[in-house]
């Protein structure tokens, strides 16, 4: 498909080609100084202590989990309205999903009130998604925790920047994990981030992201080791310098890009103000959003499909974020007893629709696609 207006598109430009061949020229290309860079800067960024570079989103979740030391007989409480990473970086630990509802249709993260309402004894974790580039409620998600000893793992793959109550996305947890999808506001193509402000999370990530290895490749080139010793059972997650270098000049757009994001996004709010059978989630918001997505409720699904459709003919894409994952075929059959027991998430799920959003979209795209999506929607009655 050639989309006149895509749902998200990135900006890559001569600083990035420019880091990329300083990477290419130097003679070293799996992790070493350029990622150790992008390290620092991304946990400043964040207001975190460490970060580590890892090879995307879901490598990040699952060393998070890892780390917590979950596993069989472990459950975590996660929203179902989510990318399925969320949920299958649980399953790799051998832990469970315990799927939570989100609050409702003007607040699409977990519910606090819900997660607190379904905890079991087994419950070790609960990992929030800050869905769209909203942050959760996590002023009373932490407080639910300590009342119960939860760890908190935050998924803010949508998320780089947002803030809320003074403090940034992947900075409220225990562990934090962003992904640098060829789609999200932070992009190196694949790539992601673990944060975190604990010693001892920080170790086991460090050492379970490369085979649980006491000395790196690195090191030793540098002459710094001649050998090492396994200390943990590892995987091989490591980013290299090429993704290190662009996650380097894409951290210095991001805040500009949000800031084009949320321009656009105001700019929807205003106009969808006017259409009848629209409405626009997280209208009261707290906090800074990232503006990752622009979701918006239709009456149903059959609405949805049709103005899809419609969009699609006039070259516009819009997305569904998400279809539950406890419908999903896989989940479904391993997990039955789901069935029925999240009926907020699948109404919301049934009629969210997904806009373009991306910080060069402008204001006449913006004027476009609404003008579509009214015509759309008027012609369905
Ligand atoms: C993109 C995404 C992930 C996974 O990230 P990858 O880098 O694609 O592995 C996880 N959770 C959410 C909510 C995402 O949007």
């Amino acid at each position: 498909m050639n989309w006149k207006i895509p749902l998200a598109s990135l900006e890559i430009g001569e600083a990035e080609r420019e880091a990329v061949e300083h990477v290419l020229r130097s003679g070293w290309l799996s992790m070493g100084e350029t990622t150790q860079k992008f390290e620092r800067a991304f946990a400043d960024f964040v207001g975190v202590r460490q970060a580590f570079a890892v090879a995307n989103g879901t490598a990040a979740l699952h060393l998070a989990v890892a780390a917590l030391g979950l596993g069989p007989g472990d459950f975590v409480a996660v929203p179902a309205l989510t990318f399925v990473a969320s949920v299958s970086a649980v399953l790799y630990t051998g832990a469970e999903p315990l799927f939570v509802e989100v609050v409702g249709s003007n607040d699409l993260t977990l519910s606090p009130e819900n997660l607190e309402r379904r905890l079991t004894p087994r419950t070790r974790a609960v990992l929030v998604v800050h869905y769209g580039g909203y942050v959760c409620d996590m002023g009373a998600i932490l407080a639910i925790a300590r009342r119960h000893g939860l760890a908190v793992i935050e998924d803010a793959a949508h998320a780089p920047g947002a803030a809320r109550d003074g403090r940034r996305a992947g900075a409220f947890g225990d562990v934090g994990c962003f992904s640098l999808f060829a789609n999200k506001n932070l992009s190196t193509g694949e790539g992601g981030v673990v944060v975190t402000d604990r010693d001892d999370l920080a170790e086991r990530i460090r050492l379970m992201r490369s085979h649980g290895m006491t000395t790196s490749t690195w090191d030793r080139w540098q002459g710094h080791a001649w050998s090492y010793d396994v200390v943990e059972l590892g995987f091989n997650y490591r980013l290299d310098e090429m993704r290190a270098a662009l996650g380097l000049v894409q951290l210095e757009r991001v805040e500009a890009g949000n800031r084009r994001r949320a321009e656009c996004a105001a700019r929807y709010r205003e106009l969808l103000a006017e259409v009848r059978g629209v409405t626009v989630p997280f209208s009261r918001y707290e906090g800074t959003s990232a503006h990752h997505l622009f979701p918006v409720l239709l009456r149903d699904s059959f609405t949805r499909a049709h103005v899809m459709e419609a969009l699609a003919r006039d070259g516009i894409q819009t997305s569904i974020h998400y279809p539950p994952v406890h419908l999903f075929q896989y989940y479904r059959k391993r997990f039955p007893h789901f069935a029925g027991t999240l009926p907020v998430t699948e109404d919301l799920a049934g009629r969210e629709l997904t806009l373009p959003l991306y910080p060069s979209l402008g204001e006449r795209n913006v004027e476009t696609v609404v003008a579509a999506l009214a015509r759309a929607l008027a012609d369905r009655g």
